[in-house]
């Protein structure tokens, strides 16, 4: 069986310890190859690694940076298929999401910073009759990226492109769920010429090698997406460490719809905006609130689209839906569904296990809809992170922000309505880091992204992240 291994001071090795977890696929419930489960020495190591490369990489002209990430990006691109193929299987998602959202995300998250650290300038600030400010944004140092199973290489990408253009050195975890595609990662930014030490991948367990991460001393910064417990612990441990944080966490997100909406246009995204993935990105819209005039045909058109959508292997190329990504996962999101029925809900479609003619053992779910529920009952107040969303009438605008607003999480909001007024006047009052009017997902790399409340601390993408992954120093000169 395939054993993958860490990348350290651009070489792959195995693990010090020689510990090794299984690594399964979740279309068939499979092991397929298995993972170092790293320790601390193994971060040692990379940390090692990392500060002897630092004045070299730091050092380098942000053109030369820039034209490193830049082959990295295209290296990615040249082995698509590879990618694809890693990820889907990895991850249990449609082969066509991989091939047109994942690994093409991840294809422009390096170029974008590569490019964007070009025109990456600082500010300055003039006293009249007095002098004049500069402000330095030097790299940090030795950064942590710790990353997701949802979004393997696009969530990983994310951090690591900014970190890297910035001229940090960076050691970088992805989850143990979904290490493939971080591990081929390795390969590609050797074949680019980064040099040794600047990018060390380690696999393993959270409560191991990203613990050693978030503990050692030499690591200044820390960014994170995944659980708001884990994030929390996170903040816990880093805080008294004086460390830089940026914390994506979870969301339960709300899709409001409104009677004078595009109907055709809101139905097709709604679909997506609640089950792609299988339910499984921060930003779904778990919460759909619907107009009360159209939610009786909301209810019926929807239900009719969910119960015909395909879930199949992720080769299949009508699969809209492939397997969730972990057996103990599928067992969450089902327990869900039974808390949905204690709370008094009723499920209108799925609620239960998918058997695939051939992959008996693999954790698929039927695309779920349940209503009936209170806005503040569990099932609405808490993450599920699957393919299950409720549906709730609403009268008014500001019953409609009541219930919104109630949840510890403030990631992201979907609105559909035609009247512009309203649309800028909710989007004003939703507590959420992103709003969406009439679309969902559309997402441009310059904007800020990040979560209010328990969705996290800080904000990441263009300038947001160049910024959290420098240090600013201001220089002040008397005339
Ligand atoms: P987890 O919090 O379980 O894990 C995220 C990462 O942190 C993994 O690499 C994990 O490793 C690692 N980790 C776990 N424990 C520790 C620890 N004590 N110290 C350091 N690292 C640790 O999240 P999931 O992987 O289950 O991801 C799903 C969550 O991510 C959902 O809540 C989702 O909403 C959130 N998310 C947020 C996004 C955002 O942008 N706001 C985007 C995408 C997802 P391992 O898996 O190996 O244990």
């Amino acid at each position: 069986m395939e054993r993958l291994q860490n990348f350290i001071d651009g070489a792959y090795c195995d693990p010090v310890k020689g510990q090794y977890l299984d690594n399964y696929e979740p279309a068939s419930g499979t092991v397929y190859s298995q993972i170092p489960n790293s320790t601390e020495e193994d971060v040692e190591l990379a940390v090692k690694a990392a500060e002897k490369a630092f004045p070299i990489w730091s050092e380098m002209s942000k053109s030369e940076r820039s034209a490193i990430l830049v082959k990295l990006s295209e290296g990615i691109q040249a082995r698509m298929d590879e990618f694809v193929k890693a990820e889907s299987r990895d991850n249990g998602k449609p082969l066509s999401l991989a091939a047109h959202v994942d690994i093409p995300r991840a294809v422009s998250n390096f170029h974008f910073f590569a490019t964007a650290i070009i025109h990456y300038a600082s500010e300055s600030h003039q006293m009249e009759g007095v002098g004049v400010n500069y402000t330095l944004r030097k790299p940090i140092g030795i950064v942590g990226c710790i990353s997701p199973w949802n979004l393997p290489l696009y969530l990983f990408s994310w951090k690591i492109a900014p970190a890297l253009a910035a001229g940090n050195c960076v050691i970088a975890k992805p989850s143990e769920i979904t290490p493939y595609t971080a591990y081929l990662l390795g390969k590609v930014a050797k074949e680019a010429g980064m040099p040794d030490g600047v990018l060390n991948i380690l696999h393993g367990e959270g409560r191991y090698a990203g613990d050693a991460i978030v503990k050692h001393t030499k690591i200044k910064a820390i960014s994170f997406t995944g659980g708001t417990a884990t994030g929390e612990y996170i903040a816990r441990t880093a805080a008294p460490m004086f460390k830089k944080l940026s914390l994506e966490l979870g969301g339960k997100n709300p899709n409001i719809i409104f009677a004078d909406c595009d109907f055709k246009e809101m139905l097709s995204t709604t679909l997506r905006s609640s089950f792609a993935n299988q339910g499984q990105i921060c930003l779904c819209g778990s919460r759909i609130f619907v107009e009360r005039p159209i939610y009786d045909k909301f209810k019926e058109e929807f239900v009719k689209r969910v119960d015909s959508t395909v879930v199949a292997h992720p080769d299949n190329p009508d699969a809209k839906l492939g397997a969730v990504v972990s057996k103990p996962h599928m067992e969450k999101v089902l327990s869900y569904v039974e808390l949905a029925k204690e709370e008094g809900g009723t499920v209108l479609t799925g609620g239960e296990r998918v058997t695939v003619e051939g992959y008996e053992n693999g954790y698929y779910l039927r695309p779920t809809v349940i209503e009936g529920l209170s806005f503040d009952c569990r099932t609405n107040q808490e993450e599920i992170f699957g393919p299950v969303v409720t549906i709730t009438p609403f009268d008014t605008e500001e019953e409609v922000l009541m219930m919104a607003n109630s949840t510890k999480y403030g990631l992201s909001a979907t609105l559909w309505t035609s009247d512009l007024k309203r649309a800028h006047r909710m989007a004003n009052e939703l507590h959420s880091g992103i709003v969406w009017i009439n679309s969902w997902l559309v997402r441009d790399l310059r904007t800020p992204f990040g979560g209010m409340k328990a969705s996290g601390v800080g904000r990441e993408g263009g300038w947001e992240a160049l910024r959290f992954f420098t240090e600013a120093k201001n220089v002040f000169v008397k005339y």
